[in-house]
C-alpha cells in the first residue's frame, strides 16, 4: 500500500494551546488583547497559506532494518532500533503544509513584521504536527479495517533526527517512500523543503513496545523528553485512537 493522502486545512488548524507552547507562553496565562488579535489574524494566514498533504507507505521490518541503518551514523543503542522490531506494522510517511507558508512567514519578516512572522511559524509548526497526527489516524484507520487493531495496540510516529536515529537516515527514507511526490524534497543537509514538513515511520504494536526510559546518553540534550509524555498519552482517554475504540469494540 502506498498512497497520497490530501487532507483539509480545516482538520489541521492547530490548538491555541499548541501554538502558545511554541512560543514559550503558557496557556492558562491571560493575554493580552493584542496578543488575541494576532493570533487570530495569524489563523487567518495558516488558513489562507497552508496546504496540507501527506504520502503513507507500508514497509516490512526487514526493510526497515535497512532504512533506519541509512548511512550508518545513528547513535549505538536507540529507543527506536528496540521498538520497530517488536512492530505488527510499520508504515513510512512524510507530510507537508507547503511551501506558501514558509514564504508567507519569510516576507513578513523581511518586511519587519516579527511579532505576525513569529506567530505564524508557531502556528505553522504546530499545524504540521497536526498534519502528522492525520496520517497517523489514516493508518489507524486502515488497520481497523483489516482487523488489525485491538485495544492493546498503539500507533506512534519516529523521525529522523530525533531520538539517536541520526538526521541523515532522511537519505533512505526518501529513496523508499519518494515524498517529491507530494512536493517535499531533501536538501544536502537532509533537512526537508519545504521545511513545515515531518517524515519518518509509524509504529504500530502493543502499547507497552513504546514504552522507553529516557536515559540513553543523548537524553541529557533533550529538551522536552516528549517521548514520556507520548506513551501517556496513548492509553489516554484525550488520544482520539482510543476512543474511535471504544466505538468500534
Ligand atoms: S528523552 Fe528525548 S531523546 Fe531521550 S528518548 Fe525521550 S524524546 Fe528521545
Amino acid at each position: 500500500m502506498r498512497g497520497i493522502i490530501e487532507i483539509s486545512i480545516s482538520d489541521v488548524a492547530p490548538e491555541r494551546n499548541k501554538i502558545l507552547m511554541n512560543q514559550g507562553i503558557s496557556s492558562e496565562m491571560e493575554l493580552p488583547a493584542k496578543v488575541n488579535k494576532l493570533l487570530k489574524g495569524t489563523m487567518k494566514l495558516f488558513l489562507k497559506f497552508s496546504h496540507p498533504k501527506g504520502i503513507i507507505s507500508d514497509i516490512s521490518i526487514h526493510q526497515f532494518e535497512a532504512i533506519y541503518e541509512g548511512e550508518g551514523l545513528n547513535e549505538k543503542s536507540t529507543p527506536i532500533k528496540g521498538i520497530f522490531r517488536k512492530a505488527d506494522n510499520l508504515a513510512l510517511f512524510a507530510v507537508t503544509i507547503g511551501k506558501e507558508v514558509s514564504q508567507k512567514i519569510d516576507e513578513l519578516f523581511t518586511a519587519n513584521e516579527f511579532a505576525l512572522g513569529s506567530m505564524l511559524d508557531s502556528v505553522a509548526s504546530a499545524g504540521t504536527d497536526k498534519t502528522a497526527d492525520i496520517i497517523e489516524k489514516h493508518l489507524f484507520d486502515l488497520l481497523i479495517n483489516k482487523g488489525e487493531i485491538t485495544p492493546s495496540t498503539g500507533i506512534l510516529r519516529y523521525s529522523p533526527g530525533y531520538c539517536g536515529w541520526h538526521l541523515s537516515g532522511q537519505k533512505k527514507l526518501f529513496e523508499f517512500l519518494h515524498p517529491e511526490d507530494i512536493g517535499v524534497t531533501l536538501l544536502e543537509s537532509y533537512l526537508m523543503k519545504p521545511l513545515k514538513s515531518i517524515s519518518g515511520v509509524l509504529v504500530a504494536g502493543k502499547k507497552e513496545i513504546h514504552k522507553i526510559e529516557d536515559s540513553y546518553p543523548f537524553c541529557s540534550q533533550c529538551k522536552t523528553h516528549s517521548c514520556q509524555k507520548r506513551i501517556k498519552l496513548l492509553s489516554s482517554e484525550k488520544n482520539p485512537n482510543n476512543r474511535e475504540l471504544d466505538h468500534n469494540g
